[in-house]
């Protein structure tokens, strides 16, 4: 998608601090981090959200919830707790429309979130 902010990172035509990159998945700190691990892990093709990718590719939703895995041991944030968020939709915050799942950890989490 030429107007995708997330696509343009997976194109390198904007830079990212790639922290973990499969065949079909990418991820990248988040610029605006909110715990001390802070990354968003993509799909390198594009879907505009978690419920449409389950629907167009379920092998690729798994792929990006195993490297949202792999990023949180990776960063050591697995053994105390971490979180995976897939904001959906506007009224639930997501402001960009390329899914990506957050992995937060390295701090304590509240619930519920705000
Ligand atoms: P959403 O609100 O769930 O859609 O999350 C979008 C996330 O993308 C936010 O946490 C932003 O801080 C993050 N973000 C926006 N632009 C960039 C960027 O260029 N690089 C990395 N993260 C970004």
């Amino acid at each position: 998608m030429t107007d995708c902010l997330f696509c343009k990172i997976v194109a390198k035509e904007i830079p990212a601090e790639v922290v973990l990159e499969t065949d079909r998945a990418l991820a990248f700190r988040d610029i605006n981090p909110q715990a001390p691990t802070h990354v968003l892990v993509i799909p390198k093709e594009h879907h505009a959200d978690a419920a449409a990718l389950a629907e167009a590719d379920r092998g690729l939703a798994d792929e990006v919830l195993k490297a949202a895995h792999a990023v949180a041991v990776q960063e050591g944030a697995a053994e105390g707790g971490y979180r995976i968020v897939f904001n959906t939709g506007a009224g639930a915050g997501q402001t960009v429309f390329h899914v990506h799942a957050h992995v937060l950890g390295g701090r304590d989490l509240t619930w519920p979130p705000g």
